[in-house]
């Protein structure tokens, strides 16, 4: 076979193979391979490695989609002197994803403002950036998606839906009460998970007042033990983080009137 021929047959392998990325590195990878006279085995290590890089980041923004995460913040981002109550290095080993391993909780609780999702948010992008499938949604979306799944007949795929993600975070629990289907559904999704993957849940009430977001005391009772069995907990009771800048602001606005 000509050398002509041999990379036309090479280029259709390459894409009988959808290895697109090394199909269009071919040709500056031969050259390059030739001008620095590298050996069969680094010339073919390098046009893999860029179908590589490409699958990965394909994974990557398949990942990210899939997480829903609300906003781009990251633990970077949090600025921890603002917010004394959340202990920094608790946070930081939690960034370390090891608690993925054990499907270990975590909770936030504290009022609006404290900074609950921006951490939940934070520890998401860390485990979608390590690789992890993660999947963030309201404690209403949740609700009202089982809903709708139970009306079309979905109830067990929507429950497998939830049981999927490595790290499923539930932010504002208890803003809306959870009665009858939404309860059920909420404890069917933490009862999957029970030490097979983690929740992070975000909410505005104190353990002590779940019983107020559940009609029913015996499902919050069951529902919090399962929860907290394998958890971090954060009792996040600072300022309010918008109030914060909001006064901030404010007091500047008075002393540049009045000095
Ligand atoms: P919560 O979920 O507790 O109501 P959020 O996480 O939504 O609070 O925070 C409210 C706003 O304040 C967000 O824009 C968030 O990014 C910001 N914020 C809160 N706490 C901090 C913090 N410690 N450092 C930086 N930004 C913060
Ligand atoms: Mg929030």
């Amino acid at each position: 076979m000509s050398e002509a021929s041999t990379y036309q047959t090479l280029r259709g392998h390459l894409g009988t193979l959808r290895l697109a990325a090394a199909a269009e590195a071919l040709p500056a990878e031969l050259e390059r391979a030739s001008a620095e006279k590298l050996s069969h085995t680094a010339f073919l290590e390098r046009l893999l490695a860029k179908e590589v890089e490409a699958t990965l980041a394909r994974r990557q923004t398949s990942l990210a989609r899939f997480a829903c995460l609300p906003s781009p913040s990251r633990i970077s981002d949090f600025d921890f002197s603002a917010q004394p109550s959340v202990d920094q290095a608790l946070v930081r080993e939690l960034a370390s994803l090891r608690f993925l391993e054990d499907a270990t909780n975590i909770l936030l609780i504290g009022p609006p403002g404290v900074g609950k999702t921006m951490l939940a948010v934070g520890l998401g992008w860390a485990a979608v950036e390590a690789g992890y499938r993660v999947h963030y949604t309201t404690a209403s979306d949740l609700a009202a998606r089982c809903h709708k799944a139970a009306l079309e007949g979905r109830w067990a795929s929507v429950m497998h839906f939830y049981a999927g993600p490595r790290l499923l975070i539930v932010d504002e629990v208890g803003y809306l009460p959870l009665a009858g289907e939404a309860a059920a559904a909420l404890f069917q999704v933490v009862t999957r998970r029970y030490l097979k993957g983690s929740i992070a849940l975000t909410t505005n009430l104190g353990v002590s007042s779940w019983g107020k977001i559940f009609d029913d005391p015996m499902v919050a009772a069951a529902m919090l033990d399962r929860l907290l069995h394998h958890s971090v907990v954060f009792n996040i009771n600072g300022d309010s983080y918008r109030m914060r800048a909001h006064r901030a602001r404010a007091e500047a606005t008075r002393r540049a009137v009045a000095p």
